[in-house]
């Protein structure tokens, strides 16, 4: 982690400042990097937290004096942990914002929170991915309880209100000129108490399942793929949305097939007489196997493109290629006569080249 910055420089205030000059300074600054004028900047949500941490320390008089001795190391484990979210800081300083910027904090009583988001790996086979297919995962995860429809009390029961903080979630404490509020200490913030907890979740509103869910892995998804399960995440908190279920695909190799975007690359083994004397070979496909014609003299390593024999583009009708690369295979076991019958083509071609030669030389020696 990077050094701490003195408090005092965050602020841009000397080490006399007064109360009233540290919250001039942090109002400043609270507007200049404040999240709703900033938004997806890291830089300026790492100065509002600087300077609300700064902030937090130096305007309590008792934190400030500890600080002023012992620097960072006198701050720690004094009840002080900084902020860990900008959330965090709306909740302490709302009467500091509202009378900063007209409005105060963000919520009254519990704040409805987003579920978070899982990650599925899901390995599928060459022929799944290329065909599509459905799969059935079993998830570990936390669910909404089905006994307390998520409210942590027995049914028939409600929660009550905090009576300490009569359901804000908050305190507030006096401190100088203005008053801070503080998370509620009975009630964690929630702003109710819940007196006859659910006996399945144990007032928890959550039960830990191993769900069920049908994923269609669509057509021609590629290795690395993410699907996008909306609201398979884990439960939200107060009325929060569920979070999203990623699932990540991962696609095996296959022995007949490699993948070159949409297109398939395969390749097919031919004798040197189907490839001198042209034929129908044999080529794989995704579905059955089909016949290919290939013409008279092809050379090895020649590839043919079938269109349309390939993958699906995601989401269109289209589909990628088939490239057929064919490879000629040299015989190694030849009976008496076939090596005679090829002797004797051989001869021939010497025969035809040595007309070439003879043609060639009558040319030139004008003949
Ligand atoms: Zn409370
Ligand atoms: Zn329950």
């Amino acid at each position: 982690m990077a050094e701490k910055r003195d408090y005092y420089e965050v602020l841009g205030v000397s080490r006399e400042a007064s109360q009233e000059e540290i919250k001039k300074a942090y109002r400043k600054m609270a507007f200049k990097y404040h999240p709703d004028r900033n938004p997806d900047d890291p830089e300026a949500e790492t100065m509002f937290k600087d300077a609300s941490e700064a902030y937090e320390v130096l305007s309590d008089p008792e934190k400030r004096q500890r600080y002023d001795h012992l620097g960072h190391a006198g701050m720690e484990g004094n009840g002080f942990h900084g902020f860990r979210s900008t959330d965090d800081i709306f909740d302490s300083f709302s009467d500091i914002f509202g009378d900063f910027f007209g409005f105060g904090g963000r919520r009254s009583g519990p704040r409805a929170r987003a579920g978070a988001d899982l990650r599925y790996n899901l390995t599928v086979s060459f022929r799944e991915a290329a065909k599509g297919t459905e799969v059935d995962l079993e998830l570990p995860k936390r669910e909404k309880c089905d006994r307390c429809t998520g409210q942590g009390s027995e049914p028939g029961h409600s929660a009550e209100t905090c009576k300490h903080c009569g359901g804000s979630g908050q305190v507030h404490r006096t401190q100088g000129f203005f008053r801070v509020a503080m998370p509620c200490a009975v009630c964690q913030g929630q702003g109710m108490l819940i007196t006859n907890p659910c006996k399945k979740c144990k007032g928890l509103g959550v039960i830990q399942v191993n769900k069920h869910i049908k994923v269609r892995v669509p057509a021609g998804v590629d290795n690395g793929s993410r699907l996008r399960l909306r609201g398979e995440g884990e439960p939200g908190e107060h009325g929060g949305p569920a979070g999203d279920l990623y699932v990540v695909i991962f696609v095996e190799e296959d022995d007949t097939f490699k993948r070159q975007g949409q297109d398939l690359v395969t390749q097919v083994d031919i004798t040197f007489v189907q490839a001198a004397l042209g034929g129908k070979v044999e080529v794989p496909t995704l579905d059955e196997p089909i016949s290919m014609e290939i013409p008279k003299g092809t050379q090895s390593g020649k590839v043919f493109q079938l269109s349309g024999m390939g993958l699906p583009y995601p989401g269109g009708t289209q589909r990628g290629d088939l490239l057929v690369q064919v490879q000629v295979k040299t015989p190694t076991k030849l009976s008496k006569r076939q090596e005679e019958l090829l002797q004797e083509f051989e001869n021939l071609e010497k025969e035809k080249a040595g007309h070439k030669v003879k043609r060639f030389f009558k040319k030139v020696m004008g003949e």
